[in-house]
């Protein structure tokens, strides 16, 4: 698929995501190229243990999990956290091990 926009000059400064229901499609941080998700992710909850998206919103358990993790998935499923949305092109970043997902940018 293929879209364009003529967006104001002001979002340039702005981060900006594209999402399809909860899954973060797309996203463009200031400066910087589009980055367009290739490869989705694959739900192993790795990055929800080590470093929970929503940390700031939300206790998290003893081992430092969310505690919306419940058997390596989100129990909130699509009322999560729009953070949680939005942070998920950080999952490489954060997993111990192979996070799926992958962008070209
Ligand atoms: S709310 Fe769900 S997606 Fe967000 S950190 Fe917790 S388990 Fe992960
Ligand atoms: S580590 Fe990667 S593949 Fe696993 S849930 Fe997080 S974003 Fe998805």
């Amino acid at each position: 698929m293929k879209i364009e926009f003529d967006l104001p000059d002001w979002v340039d400064s702005e981060n900006l995501y594209i999402i399809s229901r909860n899954e973060l499609v797309a996203y463009k941080l200031p400066n910087e190229p589009w980055k367009i998700k290739t490869v989705r992710c694959k739900r192993c909850g790795e990055c929800c243990k080590v470093h929970p998206k929503n940390g700031a919103y939300y206790p998290l358990k003893k081992d430092g999990s969310c505690i919306h993790l419940e058997n390596n998935q989100c129990k909130l499923g699509m009322e999560k956290l729009l953070a949680c949305v939005l942070g998920e092109h950080t999952g490489k970043e954060y997993s111990r091990f192979n996070c799926s997902i992958e962008y070209k940018g």
